[in-house]
């Protein structure tokens, strides 16, 4: 297997679309997460629901800050709080948070977060909605480059667990998901093992090159890449 450090040599890899992608860049310097607290119809947050959030929350992002500052990555992550009111969360999901953001003079959430970022003199300002009772949480990510609308949000729930919250998180500054299909589970497995987009806790070598971390790609990176390449014309 003739292996390259060079990134640029996997730059059609899957793994690679969402890296620099869309709204957000890296998860590196001043960044306040703009987290907007969604009471839907039926499924009002209270403060009770609130603090309790909050307690998993707050662990998410301190992993986050101490896994980076012991890498030497200089970040600091704070929070703005935002309090909103909604319909039901549905099938489309863009429609739904542009009526949330309606309130702030803005038609996407890419300009909202464009605007705080603006604002708040900030590196990045991702955006988190949450909502009040269990659904699947997840990432909505831009997957080219050239994706001017769409960007990065992601949706959680007060039953998510603290690595949940890392993962979708992570997903909005360029990691993908390691599970999604059997053979990127199982390179996954062998390569990148309890890593947090793969159902576990770490924060691996690759999902840390994409996330503008690490500035080589690992061995183990590398093997993983080279086993889940896909393949044009096969
Ligand atoms: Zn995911």
């Amino acid at each position: 297997m003739n292996l390259s450090k060079y990134a640029a040599n996997y730059s059609d890899h899957p793994a690679f679309r969402f890296k620099r992608a869309g709204v957000t860049g890296e998860l590196r310097g001043n960044i306040a997460v703009m987290l907007l607290y969604v009471s839907e119809e039926g499924h009002a947050w209270n403060d009770y629901d609130i603090a309790e959030f909050e307690k998993v929350y707050q662990g998410a992002i301190d992993d986050i800050i101490n896994e980076a500052n012991q890498r030497g990555i200089p970040l600091r992550i704070s929070t703005l709080r935002f309090y909103e009111k909604s319909s039901l969360l549905e099938c489309n999901i863009l429609k739904w948070t542009t009526d949330i953001l309606k309130n702030y003079s803005v038609i996407s959430p890419k300009l909202f977060q464009e605007d705080c970022k603006c604002r708040y003199e900030l590196d990045e300002a991702p955006l988190v909605f949450a909502i009040n009772r269990k659904i699947r949480s997840f990432a909505f990510c831009a997957n080219t480059k050239a994706d001017d609308y769409t960007c990065e949000f992601s949706i959680v729930d007060r039953f998510d667990r603290k690595n949940t919250i890392v993962h979708e998180l992570l997903h909005q500054f360029g990691a993908v998901d390691f599970y999604t299909t059997d053979i990127t589970k199982l390179a996954a497995d062998k390569y990148l093992k309890d890593s947090v987009m793969n159902g576990g806790s770490t924060i691996d070598s690759l999902t840390r090159f994409l996330i503008g971390w690490d500035k080589e790609l690992s061995d183990n990176a590398i093997y993983f890449l080279e086993e889940t390449k896909v393949h044009k014309n096969t």
